[in-house]
């Protein structure tokens, strides 16, 4: 049983004297006037249970004295000695110099901004006590712009003394100083108690997944003592951290089946196999499914013919055939007399389904639309009205398909294509744009995604979805084998695309920059075609970008596809969805700048024939010990999967799941890669509690997630 409203906390007697902290507004704290509230509400923090759950991110040790001889890079730390030396040095800027000597060794303080007063008080013989962090500078060990103060003068001076705790620093804000993001915790920190917030994992599931009161790991981690060990707390791996971090992947994880029960609750349209149309669509596919498209096309047929929203991810390593599935897929729905629409995530993609989709979807007599936003005028109209009446059976297209003024006749089917680069919460307005169009039955949803989810991730992030995964690649293909390359030996690279060229076989040439500027990378691409073109007189070189209409870029990949073209300059506009068999040799230009799984989605436009193909990662030296690392990964698997976790490792889930700017999977305390190790125990955890504490399973959400309606509401 799920309640629909948030019930209040059970209240004894005692507890009216203790009103609960998410119950107080931040005003209620000295010195929060209505203001500085609007300030806080901007970062989620409304009340005080959000203040004591905003927690340090890290903390600096200002309890003792460091020996200077006993320092490394990056410490925060107190540190006393006298000056020895004190001179303005000319580099490439100008600063400030002294040399800080104790018994036990030396460093640098740097100021690159000083008065001359400053100067003056910091000459040779003077006695400091110095706070700061330690970094690797010209002179060795320095630190730049400490705090200081002169011993020999005010001892008394309370400004630099010791402090009794572990100094925390809090996620930095504008407008808002860690001095204030302190005195706040700490007024919280006097309300804190059993009473004011409530511990809301029931007991008998806490001892059974060793937690500790929820109370003392807060009042640990705002104030950790003199003796904590501050390297695990840096670390996260305390376990007042791990004990929070469990906390919050469970909301995470209750939050997600929430909306995936909310989402079952609704009725769906009832979509049985239509096995006559199946067969005579497999049969003018000329290839046979391999095991695991029947496999995966099975599950998913299951799930249409049942009256309850499909909620499935397909994954499948690029080049697996993701799309007769999805087409199987909106076969079985049209049969059932209602609508299918297909998403992709670029231009480039749907115009490569609406092909692939109309070859073969019209020899069954099926009509497929298509929109995007590019799509203009009448042209438009024309497909709204199609879609709209009800002729159009299968709409194709780009996430204009869900926007306003498209209204479907009889929804009754979904497929995102490459999911991963929609983020959570788009994907959930996406299914509420499904609510909207179908009244009382919600369509069935099926998401596709080429780029591997590594089983943690996919654990948490997407614990919504069922999950289907296509491990096998149809027959014929050879791995691509791929070579690490210094841009120094680019001309043997242009040699060996000259080669594969003359000898028939067809070729990419990537141009990849840092910034996500379409025109900066399509001029790269330009001066690419022209260096190449110069250097390759006998080969025909095309050029396409994002910044070619899209009748241009049709055209240029129509050439390519029917061999008109033997090289093509590309930006990363070619990462997903194009397919040239004959093509088996790609080079990418600084494979540095990308991640992992864009990089395995460029390499997998090649290998898709029956020849032998290579991928040549032609980066800019030197390289970076992780980008060498990457590279090396690269070059070692073409397993989509591995790729995915190494990718995970090296960048973090954000960067992963392609969500960093929306802020999906950002948590408080916990750590996907890091604390991968608890969600195991999260799962059958979260069963319980959302069967059997349903209130409380809310207000965890609700603690940890805020009051996003898309997740707090059951
Ligand atoms: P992806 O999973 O990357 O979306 P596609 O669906 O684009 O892969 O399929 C890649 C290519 O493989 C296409 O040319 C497709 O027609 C072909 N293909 C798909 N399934 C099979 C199969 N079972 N046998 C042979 N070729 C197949
Ligand atoms: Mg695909």
């Amino acid at each position: 049983m799920v309640d629909t409203v948030l019930p209040n906390p059970p209240r004894t007697r005692s507890q009216f004297a203790t009103p609960t902290l998410d119950t107080i507004n931040v005003t209620a704290l000295k010195g929060v006037g209505n203001q500085f509230a609007e300030k806080l509400a901007k970062l989620g923090l409304h009340t005080l249970q959000d203040i004591v759950f905003h927690l340090p991110l890290r903390y600096m040790d200002r309890t003792r004295v460091s020996p200077i001889g006993s320092l490394g890079p990056n410490h925060h730390v107190v540190i006393e000695g006298e000056i020895k030396a004190c001179q303005v040095v000319f580099g490439k800027r100008r600063s400030l110099l002294c040399r800080l000597q104790d018994g036990t060794g030396t460093i640098s303080l740097r100021f690159f901004h000083f008065s001359a007063a400053q100067k003056q008080g910091l000459q040779p013989g003077t006695h400091l006590r110095c706070f700061g962090e330690t970094r690797r500078g010209a002179s060795g060990l320095e630190i730049y712009h400490p705090e200081y103060e002169s011993l020999s003068k005010n001892t008394n001076s309370k400004k630099m003394a010791l402090t009794q705790c572990l100094t925390p620093v809090y996620p930095a804000t504008e407008g808002l100083t860690q001095q204030r993001m302190r005195s706040l915790a700490q007024q919280v920190l006097d309300l804190l108690d059993e009473n004011s917030l409530h511990e809301l994992l029931p007991s008998a599931l806490g001892q059974s997944f060793h937690q500790g009161p929820l109370v003392e790991s807060l009042r640990y981690l705002h104030a950790p003592p003199q003796d904590a060990p501050i390297n695990q707390l840096l670390e996260g791996e305390h376990p007042h951290q791990q004990r929070l971090a469990f906390e919050e992947l469970l909301a995470h994880h209750l939050s997600l089946l929430n909306v995936r029960r909310r989402t079952q609750a609704q009725g769906a349209f009832h979509l049985p196999t239509h096995h006559a149309l199946r067969e005579k669509f497999l049969a003018g596919l000329g290839f046979e499914l391999t095991g695991a498209q029947d496999k995966v096309s099975r599950e998913i047929a299951a799930d249409l013919a049942k009256p309850v929203p499909m909620l499935r991810l397909v994954q499948g390593d690029v080049g697996s055939g993701k799309t007769v599935v999805a087409a199987l897929a909106a076969l079985q729905a049209i049969a059932n007399g209602k609508q299918a629409a297909v998403m992709a995530p670029t231009e480039i993609l749907a115009e490569q389904h609406r092909l692939n989709f109309t070859q073969w979807f019209e020899p069954l007599g099926i009509e497929v639309a298509w929109l995007t936003g590019k799509l203009k005028g009448q042209a438009r109209e024309k497909q709204l009205q199609a879609i709209q009446s009800g002729d159009a059976r299968l709409v194709v297209g780009t996430h204009a398909l869900f926007q306003q003024g498209v209204e479907f006749a009889d929804l009754g089917l979904t497929i995102i294509d490459e999911q991963h680069r929609f983020g959570v919460h788009q994907r959930l307005s996406l299914r509420e744009k499904g609510e909207e169009s179908s009244l009382s039955l919600h369509p069935h949803q099926l998401t596709l995604t080429a780029t591997p989810i590594p089983r943690t991730l996919a654990m948490s992030a997407y614990a919504d979805l069922d999950c289907s995964i296509i491990d096998e690649l149809p027959p014929g293909r050879t791995p691509v084998s791929t070579v690490v390359i210094a841009n120094e030996r680019r001309e043997q690279v242009v040699e060996r695309v000259n080669v594969a060229c003359e000898s028939g076989r067809q070729a990419y040439w990537v141009c990849t920059l840092i910034e996500e500027s379409e025109a900066l990378e399509a001029q790269a691409a330009e001066a690419t075609a022209e260096e190449l073109k110069l250097a390759l007189p006998g080969i025909r070189v095309g050029l396409i970008h994002g910044r070619l209409k899209p009748k241009d870029k049709e055209a240029m990949m129509l050439a390519f596809k029917q061999h008109q073209l033997d090289l093509l300059v590309a930006t990363t506009v070619i990462e997903v969805g194009v397919d040239v068999p004959n093509a088996s040799l790609m080079i990418i230009e600084n494979p540095e700048r990308l991640g992992l799984a864009q990089l395995h989605q460029l390499r997998g436009r090649v290998g898709r024939g029956s020849a032998a193909s290579h991928c040549v990662l032609l980066y800019n030296s030197p390289l970076s010990k992780a980008g060498k690392e990457r590279l090396n990964a690269m070059r070692e698997t073409n397993d989509g999967f591995k790729i995915a976790e190494i990718d995970l490792r090296l960048r973090g889930p954000g960067e992963v799941l392609g969500t960093r700017q929306t802020g999906d999977m950002q948590f408080k305390i916990a750590d996907i890669v890091r604390d991968a190790h608890l969600l195991p125990q999260i799962k059958p955890c979260a069963q319980i509690l959302l069967n059997d504490h349903a209130t409380l399973s809310q207000q965890l959400v609700r603690r940890w997630l805020g009051y996003n309606e898309n997740y707090a509401n059951v």
